[in-house]
């Protein structure tokens, strides 16, 4: 790691660094965005994670807490957002609900269910006005119900809610950058918008790895980009080294995944199978709390736009047999046994 670069993210409270800080005379550990004092630098210790710092003899700093579990802390916000789904819930009270900052929540939350607290909140208005409107309530009633505040935010929020649709509708009106690279899986090509990540396929040739891509997206406009190669090497990294939800730095690319509640729950789910582990599918909707849901955690699985990274590959049949992979078994079964390796 380079010290000095380390040293300058320590003094701007770079909340965005991905290492830990000692100081020997206080013996406590911080992230590098703590609020607290500045350390002289000639005290400071640098770590990787907080595994080194703890071995090294010091302890967790009160106020940045460094040893929060991101899964943990995000299921908190989660649980909150989802309690108070009648009201706008800003990042600055997710932030105290985590006790973290604003741009940690945002930032670990994106992680965790690859959309924003904003976007998360629309998904769940969008799906509470669905919901009522199936269940026949008159068109107001329904608004109320799902939680928007007055007619017009539910039509901005129900044209905001349909951006999953749009998507389903070929990406109308979507820019997606992609690129496409030989991997010892097959063919991977990765596309993606402004927000990150939203398409990663296998296929046995470029032309047909590409072409996924267009199939999914006939709307969008597609730009080749071979700036998007660090994508490719993040999904590699994890079958290497395990999905980032399992692991307290974020270290997977930013993704953009679009559908509902259910669908968003169901991937992060699949987020935190660790690696070199399967799950079946009942197995899953029994994690997720929703026990009789098997066959739309199921569906929600083959549904899954990010393979790899999404890693549906990790879910298997009840016996454990391979069951199908959107993507062809036989990559599935290459992409546990590199896992267990
Ligand atoms: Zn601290």
């Amino acid at each position: 790691m380079d010290w000095e670069r380390a040293w300058q993210q320590i003094v701007r409270r770079d909340a965005t660094a991905e290492f830990f800080y000692g100081v020997t005379t206080t013996g406590v550990f911080c992230r590098p965005g703590c609020k607290s004092r500045a350390p002289l630098q000639r005290n400071v210790r640098i770590f990787r994670t907080t595994a080194e710092a703890q071995a090294a003899g010091f302890r967790a700093c009160k106020r940045c807490k460094p040893l929060l579990k991101p899964t943990d802390a995000m299921a908190k916000v989660r649980a909150h957002i989802e309690r108070n789904v009648e009201r706008r819930v800003s990042l600055a009270e997710l932030a105290r609900v985590a006790g973290l900052s604003p741009f940690t929540v945002q930032r670990m939350f994106k992680q965790a269910m690859g959309v924003s607290p904003i976007a998360y909140q629309r998904a769940l208005r969008a799906d509470g006005l669905r919901k009522a409107l199936k269940q026949g309530a008159s068109v107001t009633e329904a608004i109320y119900e799902a939680g928007y505040w007055s007619a017009s935010r539910a039509h901005e929020g129900a044209a905001l809610g349909m951006t999953p649709a749009r998507f389903a509708k070929g990406g109308r009106g979507e820019r997606i950058g992609f690129t496409t690279a030989r991997t010892p899986f097959g063919w991977m090509v990765v596309g993606a918008t402004g927000r990150g990540l939203c398409w990663l396929a296998l296929a046995g040739s470029g032309s047909e790895a590409e072409a996924s891509l267009r199939d999914e997206f006939p709307e969008a406009t597609l730009k080749r980009d071979g700036g998007l190669r660090a994508m490719v090497d993040a999904a590699l990294a994890s079958v290497r080294e395990g999905t980032d939800l399992t692991r307290e730095q974020s270290l997977g690319p930013a993704l953009d995944l679009r559908g509902t509640v259910f669908q968003l729950r169901v991937w992060q789910a699949l987020r935190a199978i660790p690696r070199g582990e399967t799950r079946s599918y009942s197995e899953l909707a029994r994690e997720m709390g929703m026990p009789r849901s098997t066959r739309a955690v199921a569906r929600a699985c083959a549904t899954n736009r990010v393979a790899v990274v999404v890693p549906c590959h990790r879910v298997v049949g009840a016996g454990g047999a391979l069951t199908g992979y959107r993507w062809g078994v036989e990559r599935k079964r290459e992409l546990l046994a590199a896992e267990r390796s």
